[in-house]
């Protein structure tokens, strides 16, 4: 912006406190626009640089939020990847310059691309599903965006393939995926002014194969001494692995990396995964079920405090459904003592539970309201319990509640 001096520098991230039991850790992300974002954190998912129902101004009024992730396919249309008028993406978006939200960039859609439907990637290109139909990128386009688009961290391409897909479709995966790292590692290089406030995170692809997983985490490690690469994503995962192979390729891959760099992975599908993938040493994830929960009509209500019990009312001790009939009299909040915007204002099960049935989008609008802050008082709450030394307890007791919660 004319008349602003912009210093032009990558995020840094900051190794706080290792917990003494498990792989989970608190840093610190700063910025040179003066963002601080403690870590671990969820990123919220957006469809075209905004959240699913709520307004950017919206999401401000959400304390502790930390970062938003964007999708570049999102922006794709009939005349290709871009964002149309060379607008940055911060402008897009309405956030002001000093806006206290990251911003991570991503091709593909983690939640909505359906790797079932489509095959993969073609020779050099990748499918994305897009706006206007299913169609192909590849890392120029990927790269252009990101120049316009100026996000604070952007994940280098992968090739994310099926759990079940065969070993020499794996092995050409973890080929396409080290060489786009290759080419990013270029591009960042010689890209000048360009892409210097921009982080590039080293993307390495989860497999069930060890070696894999092994030889890849050793090469972005390697990959990371370029002063480009300041984090790694580990990608392929939340596509249907076992709770066990998501877990063993987490722990063979974060043992092998730099502590000082910030580590993502997206894929975890409840709290209880989300805990556990954190437990592994990641630092950013995505929490692409929030978004999920959002459009079934349900609100998340299970504790976020570190002594709370999950209320035995609860059916699987997690979530309410708001389309069930029980709730058509229920004049309560969605969770007692609740400070979002929604149970603060006085809206109640009963009527999120009308304006459903009557298909009013308020409905979406409010329940996004509650499901993001009851998710970042959760990280807030997993943050401390690392800071305290207590990370694991809290994790086994968290665990053993629901356990019972949902057998007994
Ligand atoms: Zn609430």
């Amino acid at each position: 912006m004319e008349g602003k001096t912009k210093v032009n520098a990558k995020p840094q991230f900051r190794l706080c406190k290792e917990d003494g039991k498990t792989g989970a850790r608190t840093g610190c992300i700063t910025t040179s626009r003066g963002v601080t974002a403690e870590t671990p954190f969820g990123l919220v998912m957006t469809r075209k640089g905004l959240p699913g129902y709520l307004t950017m101004d919206n999401l401000k009024q959400i304390n502790g939020v930390k970062g938003l992730h964007v999708c570049a396919s999102h922006f794709f249309d009939r005349s290709g990847l871009g964002l149309r008028d060379g607008r940055p993406l911060s402008e897009v978006m309405g956030q002001e310059e000093d806006s206290p939200v990251l911003v991570f960039c991503g091709l593909r859609d983690p939640v909505r691309f359906n790797l079932n439907l489509y095959p993969a990637v073609g020779s050099g290109n990748i499918s994305v599903e897009t706006e206007a139909g299913v169609t192909t990128a590849c890392q120029d386009s990927y790269m252009r965006f990101v120049k316009e688009a100026q996000p604070d961290f952007c994940l280098s391409l992968s090739d994310d393939i099926m759990n079940c897909n065969g070993k020499k479709r794996r092995a050409k995966a973890v080929k396409r995926t080290s060489e786009w790292l290759g080419e990013s590692l270029n591009e960042f290089g010689g890209s000048g002014e360009e892409l210097k406030s921009v982080g590039l995170i080293a993307s390495i692809l989860a497999t069930e194969r060890a070696e894999d997983n092994l030889r890849q985490a050793q090469a972005a490690a390697a990959a990371s001494s370029d002063p480009s690469v300041v984090g790694y994503a580990i990608m392929g995962l939340g596509l249907g692995e076992s709770e066990e192979s998501r877990r063993g390729a987490l722990l063979s891959i974060c043992g092998q990396l730099s502590k000082d760099k910030v580590r993502y992975t997206s894929g975890p599908s409840t709290p209880i995964d989300l805990l556990r993938t954190i437990e592994c040493g990641i630092d950013v994830v995505d929490t692409g079920f929030v978004n999920e929960l959002t459009a079934c009509g349900m609100a998340m209500v299970f504790p976020t405090d570190r002594e709370g019990v999950p209320d035995p009312e609860v059916e699987d001790g997690f979530n309410l459904n708001l389309w069930s009939d029980e709730f058509i009299h229920d004049q309560r909040p969605l969770k007692e003592n609740c400070e979002c915007y929604t149970c603060r204002n006085g809206f109640s099960r009963g009527y999120i539970h009308h304006l459903l049935e009557c298909r009013e989008l308020l409905a979406e609008v409010l329940l996004e309201f509650h499901n993001t802050h009851h998710m970042c008082s959760f990280m807030k709450t997993i943050r401390t319990t690392i800071e305290e030394g207590v990370f694991s307890e809290y994790t086994e007791e968290f665990q053993k509640s629901y356990t019972i919660n949902t057998t007994s």
